[in-house]
């Protein structure tokens, strides 16, 4: 067609000019024929970790590895730590949606809290349509992600704003009509009709699920589908004669309106599955599995409608997994499996991406960050080259992306090799600050890894032995670091100011405080020696690393185990985020027993060969890594210098 068009008569595409596509469309061009029309459909389940979809499978298949999005062709594993350590769903979304790892709690804002361009915008500024549909209240968290630019996931009313008065996907379907509502009588907002807002703009308004079926997209420009006033209906709990419809059914809508709705160029729709990390929260495996069985039943429908259109890539994964569910005994189809629930919040587990279509064979069989499966979306809107996300040194318990194994073990755990194990020390740092990795093999519920930070190497600040320094019996991490049997390495200079710890494979993130795991203050500038002090540091443990003592022996993965992320305004507080000139830390870890005055003989740097467990006797640190931050002395950490182990 653009070839036969000679003349000047000849009309340019109708969306070439406003939108600023007109060199894509020209790239388009040059690559042979029509614009190409690209469809994105990205699928999430909330929550949704390997033990929901096995769970899941089991219930409806009577075997694992059978519901129908695990036949997608291309497979590839997710990592979804970010700056907080274990992920929420709104910086999970944030990440998907705009390709920035972010602080828990934020809506398409960035780790320095500056908005950063969603899918969905993308989209509009290409002249393509988006969607966006769940089964939770619009402005929650997944939604919010691709939707929204707020600080806190919680201001519901600001973010349905952002949702209908910002970024307005062309479709909205889910629940929380209490925020788009006007004011009256089942609303929750003062001011303002959202709806009424979208009807002006041309929006039809849908609230059952007949209307949804029935809704004509050549009378109306966008669709607005509330179905309930706050989240929709559990799935198990749905009566006969329900009026909201199923999430596949929203998707089949979604995908009828976009599609007949768009032009050349395609469309982005998110699709969330957003109850199955509610039921883990409540570790109620029914509602899970039931919920991850509506989820499937929509990839399905989104399959088949992508069935014979080469043009649509479908992705599907979760945003983290809940709950930190496994399966300990299958079941036969129809009945529930028995299962153990780690605790009822987010883990750090990685989740899986299924995908099929255009542009998603890089994915495959790699673990890789969340920032990926955006960057692979861009790619496939904007029809550039993938643009690989930069590294990032984020608390997700891997540490091969780590510059420097600064110590290795050479003694054979006195703890119960396969159990629990310190095989090295990672080190690694940015101008944000710094990354510290432990290797090896923690169990559960027992014993406390231990890593001591002295942020002035040579100047001594911090106690030099943790035997008899500290005095805070509350609080079980201050109870071990105040019955430490370590004496002073004998180091130039030595004093720990910080101790990161985790107990029993406690992984708190940045913003928690739990007495069994985090970073604590140990010098009379950041706490008082009867009275620690409370850090805040990002730490994950990597997949499999921790191991239960009542299992067989563990294998560690290499390069896997437990991370930490300590940003310099934290280590050095007065300094506003930069170091000091020369900056220069001195660092070791121990592995003791539950109440901390046991020592093991694994440290690192480690004890000499052939070390027995020192035990309750008092016992001098084997040594410390140096870790130069700054060699070049201009305040700012240039981490050029190798790590190297420093001895008495
Ligand atoms: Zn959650």
């Amino acid at each position: 067609m653009i070839a036969a068009c000679l003349s000047a008569a000849c009309e340019p595409p109708p969306d070439a000019a406003a939108d600023g596509s007109v060199a894509a469309d020209a790239a388009d061009r040059a690559d042979g024929g029509a614009r190409a029309r690209r469809i994105v459909i990205l699928l999430i389940g909330d929550g949704m970790g390997r033990g929901q979809i096995d769970a899941a499978s089991l219930y409806r298949q009577g075997a694992t590895g059978r519901l129908h999005l695990q036949s997608l062709p291309v497979h590839a594993e997710v990592v979804t730590g970010n700056l907080s350590g274990i992920t929420d769903s709104a910086a999970a979304a944030t990440a998907l949606a705009t390709g920035e790892l972010t602080w828990n709690g934020s809506l398409g804002i960035g780790r320095h809290g500056l908005e950063v361009e969603n899918l969905v915008e993308l989209a509009h500024r290409r002249g393509q349509r988006a969607g966006i549909v769940t089964t939770a209240l619009l402005p929650h968290a997944t939604p919010a992600g691709f939707t929204a630019h707020q600080g806190s996931r919680a201001d519901y009313l600001l973010i349905a704003e952002d949702e209908a008065l910002g970024a307005r996907p062309e479709v909205l379907l889910g629940g929380g009509s209490a925020y788009y509502d006007g004011p009256g009588s089942g609303s929750l907002r003062e001011a303002g009709d959202l709806v009424e807002s979208l009807q002006d703009r041309g929006y039809g308004v849908v609230r059952t699920a007949s209307e949804l079926g029935s809704a004509d997209p050549a009378e109306a420009s966008g669709l607005l589908g509330l179905f309930a006033s706050d989240h929709m209906t559990w799935v198990l709990d749905r009566p006969e004669d329900t009026t909201e419809p199923t999430l596949a059914e929203m998707s089949a809508a979604a995908l009828r309106w976009l599609d007949a709705g768009a032009d050349s160029s395609g469309f982005f729709l998110m699709i969330e599955g957003a109850r199955i990390d509610m039921a883990c929260h409540g570790n109620d495996l029914e509602r899970a599995i039931h919920e991850t069985l509506a989820f499937d039943d929509a990839v399905r429908t989104v399959t088949d409608w992508a069935d014979g259109r080469p043009e649509v890539t479908v992705l599907v994964t979760a945003d983290h997994e809940t709950g930190g569910l496994e399966i300990l005994e299958p079941s036969g189809a129809g009945e529930l499996p028995q299962v153990r629930w780690r605790w009822t919040q987010h883990s750090n587990a990685r989740v899986d991406l299924f995908a099929s279509g255009p542009g998603v064979d890089g994915l495959a069989d790699r673990a890789r960050d969340q920032r990926w499966i955006h960057a692979t979306i861009v790619s496939l809107l904007s029809g550039e080259p993938l643009a690989a996300p930069p590294p990032a040194l984020v608390a997700d318990g891997n540490l091969v992306d780590l510059r420097y194994r600064a110590a290795e073990q050479i003694v054979t755990s006195g703890f119960g090799a396969g159990y629990n194990q310190l095989d090295a020390l990672w080190l690694d740092a940015d101008e944000e600050g710094l990354s510290l990795g432990v290797e090896g093999l923690f169990e559960w519920d027992h014993n406390a890894v231990v890593a001591l930070i002295d942020v002035d190497l040579g100047a001594g600040t911090g106690p030099a032995a943790l035997a008899q320094a500290l005095s805070d019996p509350i609080g079980r991490l201050d109870g071990i670091l105040s019955s430490s049997s370590l004496l002073d390495p004998g180091v130039d200079g030595w004093g720990a100011d910080w101790a990161l710890a985790s107990f029993g494979g406690s992984d708190p993130r940045a913003g928690d405080r739990w007495d069994d795991g985090g970073l604590r203050g140990l010098t009379p500038a950041s706490g008082a020696p009867d009275d620690l002090f409370w850090g805040a540091a990002a730490t994950n443990f990597g997949e499999g690393v921790r191991t239960r003592g009542d299992a067989v022996a563990a294998s560690p993965s290499p390069g896997e185990g437990w991370e930490a992320r300590i940003a310099w305004s934290q280590l050095y507080p007065t300094l506003g985020g930069q170091v000091p000139p020369g900056a220069t830390l001195g660092i070791a870890a121990v592995l003791v027993n539950d109440d901390g005055g046991y020592t093991s003989n694994q440290a690192l740097p480690p004890f000499p060969d052939g070390t027995e467990n020192p035990g309750r006797s008092l016992t001098p640190l084997p040594g410390v890594v140096r870790f130069v931050i700054d060699s070049d002395l201009d305040g700012l950490p240039d981490v050029d210098l190798m790590p190297t182990v420093v001895e008495p």
